[in-house]
């Protein structure tokens, strides 16, 4: 193992910091600045900071556990698969392959993605695919390929945000959910640039703001419309860039101009003054953007909402110009390459379409199968859950905790424990985990090398730094070993090595020509060049992978790849940092407007449910806080869930700071103690979704579905508040 600082990358949001791990007497490693890094430039948040503690937590999983009389007792490792192997088998014997589901997660690397979907399609053949990324960016990504033709979380670096004129900020408190990021919008301000948040609460990101915007939860889109409807009457549209680089555009225009700001102003609560603000400081200068994160794009009209969001970009000549445009800030570490590489239910490597006949055929070559025997697309991740212990008997999951994170997840927790078999891949005994027949435990980031892809499209190295302790496995062991135990005679488990390396090389030929094309991308070139923007192309007749040596990994080029047969050496493809600036991924290059008009949410107050509930997250904790509920720093800063509230709206319940309340929506019941704060809407309270138990935000929340993204409305339901009696 090295014995000098490693380089490596966070475990957690999709900022995915830069860091150093030095080794300690004890084994162990401690987080360094890593000033090198552009993203963070050593700067880190205190999940980051302490992640190390979560590699040497006393509750670390580090012996593999099978159900026995009710209870998970320890058991060796070769029982343990033999069991998994043995309850997926029987399900796929008795039930057909359909009945397996397999459920990842967008913390997962590019390499264990990609053998997930492989694991799924080749050695169990089921359709039943899909991971909790779906809960996060679906809408975005929908949305995205919708307009542009290809989705790519930031189509620019986040360098370019101090250098455009005024940025909108749709729904992301990026002051708690990635704080390291906040230096780029301090850095635009003190340019002269401005910031616009939209966000229904006054979050620490809406307080640094120059204008915050505060909607009801759930009317983005009517917001955004208004917008647009101004920008039209104020004479402020781009129509030269309109004719020459979109397409669609009338259609949107009709939309917008049914959306008087006094009938949005009715929607959304913003006052007209505001919005006319907004339009300015967003119209006035040479360059602006519109960034959205959770708040528009977790609503079941999450895809029409970001849709219009790109709209007032296109009317306004902002996408696919230098410092301009349109785009979404990802939420998990991984979640832009969790996206790209066939975890998805629709989807196979290189962000191709699984039902693309031209993909199946080039992806099943990669893979040395028979396009015919390829599953077609399956249940995204709500509705796989929901078939759980009906059409769905067995499941694998890998990278997720449903249980915490699920909407309705009172209902998918029973959903859990009705199916028939549970395998769970994990580091500590998760929520879901609890439930599993078996479960395995498997290296974390800082055991293993393997790649992810951060919210700007940025491919980086995650390098092994530590040991893993004895009697953990990586997920990619796993997917070797259970296709050995699955695949019969048919010898699968050559097709999953356990080596990412190895993986990578495999991925990258999947991937060629696709969408999002890594086939030039080596670990070598990711060692040497702080990570490569995709897409990046192997070019034709070059030899990307010969330059150089990388002293802490063999990163040399897989010994088959077709570009070491050429002779001539052309200069590798340097990745791509912005896109669309000449012409945007859709047949004709144009961009596409959205025909979109408000409509209301899934659940609109009544009598019996009068105020909104939205969910979030704090700056202590990350996802459903398997791991960072393991770290004592970070649960003495938030060790519990609690309820938002207006100081009007405690005073109709009688509560006072710290009074335990009770949230009712149609699907349960949550209890946690008041925070009240002039900070949110009197008609509107706030969850953070981190704990499970008593205080489980997503117990209240709406599996209702955007039709297109599949993506469930977590950021508004209608629900009651009652105080609790003590
Ligand atoms: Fe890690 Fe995100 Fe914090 Fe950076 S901002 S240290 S990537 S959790």
């Amino acid at each position: 193992m090295p014995n000098s600082a490693t380089p490596t990358h966070c475990p957690y949001c999709a900022l995915q910091c830069g860091m150093n791990l030095t080794p300690q007497q004890d084994g162990g490693v401690a987080v360094v600045e890593r000033p090198d890094f552009p993203v963070n430039r050593g700067a880190l948040c205190g999940k980051g900071r302490t992640a190390p503690a979560v590699l040497a937590s006393s509750v670390r999983l580090t012996s593999p556990l099978v159900r026995s009389g009710g209870a998970l007792v320890p058991a060796t490792w070769d029982e343990a698969l033999d069991r998994v192997a043995e309850g997926l088998g029987r399900t796929r014997a008795e039930h057909g392959p359909d009945a397996c589901g397999v459920f990842g997660g967008g913390g997962l690397t590019n390499e264990k993605a990609y053998s997930l979907g492989k694991f799924a399609r080749i050695v169990l053949g089921t359709s039943q695919i899909d991971y909790n990324g779906r809960f996060c960016m679906s809408s975005a990504a929908a949305a995205g390929m919708k307009a542009f033709g290809l989705d790519r979380g930031l189509p620019f670096p986040l360098e370019d945000i101090p250098r455009t004129g005024c940025v909108i900020l749709v729904g992301s408190n990026l002051a708690e959910t990635m704080p390291p990021s906040l230096r780029f919008f301090n850095e635009l301000k003190e340019n002269g640039g401005t910031l616009v948040v939209v966000d229904p609460r006054r979050t620490r990101t809406a307080e640094q703001a120059d204008l915050h915007l505060a909607p009801r939860p759930g009317t983005d889109l009517a917001l955004a419309l208004g917008l647009l409807h101004l920008v039209v009457a104020e004479g402020r549209v781009d129509e030269e860039y309109v004719a020459e680089r979109t397409a669609g555009w009338e259609d949107a225009r009709a939309a917008a101009m049914a959306h008087w700001p006094e009938y949005v102003e009715r929607i959304t609560g913003v006052p007209v003054p505001q919005l006319r603000e907004a339009v300015r400081l967003f119209c006035e200068p040479e360059h602006a953007m519109v960034l959205t994160a959770r708040g528009p794009e977790q609503q079941s009209k999450g895809t029409d909402t970001v849709g219009a969001w790109i709209n007032l970009c296109l009317a306004t000549g902002r996408a696919g110009r230098p410092l301009s445009g349109y785009g979404c800030l990802t939420g998990q570490g991984n979640g832009q390459g969790g996206r790209e590489h066939g975890q998805k239910a629709d989807q196979l490597p290189g962000y191709r379409k699984l039902d693309d006949p031209a993909a199946r055929r080039h992806v099943a070559e990669v893979w040395g199968v028979d396009p015919d025997s390829l599953p077609g697309p399956g249940r995204s991740a709500y509705e796989l859950l929901d078939a759980l212990g009906t059409d769905i008997r067995s499941l694998l999951l890998m990278g997720s905790n449903p249980v915490v994170s699920a909407p309705r997840a009172a209902h998918i927790e029973e959903r859990i424990k009705s199916l028939d078999f549970l395998a769970v891949c994990d580091v500590v005994l998760s929520e879901t985990a609890e439930l599993a027949d078996v479960v395995l435990p498997v290296t974390q980031w800082a055991e293993e090398t393997g790649t992810t892809t951060n919210l700007e499209g940025r491919v980086l190295l995650r390098r092994r730094a530590i040991t893993p302790p004895p009697g953990v496995r990586s997920d990619l062991e796993v997917m070797h070993e259970l296709a050995a135990r699955l695949g019969g005679e048919r010898g699968l488990e050559k097709g999953f090595p356990t080596d990412a390396e190895e993986v990578f090389a495999e991925l990258r030929r999947a991937s060629a020509g696709g969408p999002a094309d890594y086939s030039g991308i080596t670990y070598r070139r990711l060692a040497e060049e702080n990570g490569v923007f995709w897409p990046c192309p192997a070019a034709t007749g070059t030899a990307d992978d010969t330059a150089g040596d990388c002293e802490d990994a063999s990163l040399d080029a897989e010994p088959d790849d077709p570009a070491q047969d050429h002779d001539t050496v052309a200069a590798p493809h340097p990745g791509t940092p912005r896109l669309f600036l000449d012409r945007f991924a859709t047949p004709d290059g144009r961009a596409r407007f959205a025909p979109v008009s408000h409509r209301a949410a899934a659940e609109e107050p009544d009598a019996e449910y009068p105020v909104l509930l939205t969910t979030g997250r704090v700056v202590a904790q990350y996802q459903s806080g398997a791991q960072t509920r393991r770290v004592d720093e970070l649960n003495a800063a938030a060790p519990g869930p609690f309820v938002e509230l207006h100081p009007r709206l405690a005073a109709r319940l009688g509560a006072a700071e710290g009074d335990p309340v009770a949230v009712v929506s149609r699907r349960g019941r949550a209890v946690a103690p008041a925070r009240i704060t002039t900070g949110i809407r009197p008609d509107t309270v706030f969850m953070p979704f981190h704990w499970p138990g008593e205080g489980r935000a997503n117990t209240l929340t709406n599996p209702a579905l955007d039709p297109t993204s599949r993506m469930p409305e977590f950021k508004t339901c209608a629900v009651r508040v009652e105080p609790v009696q003590s």
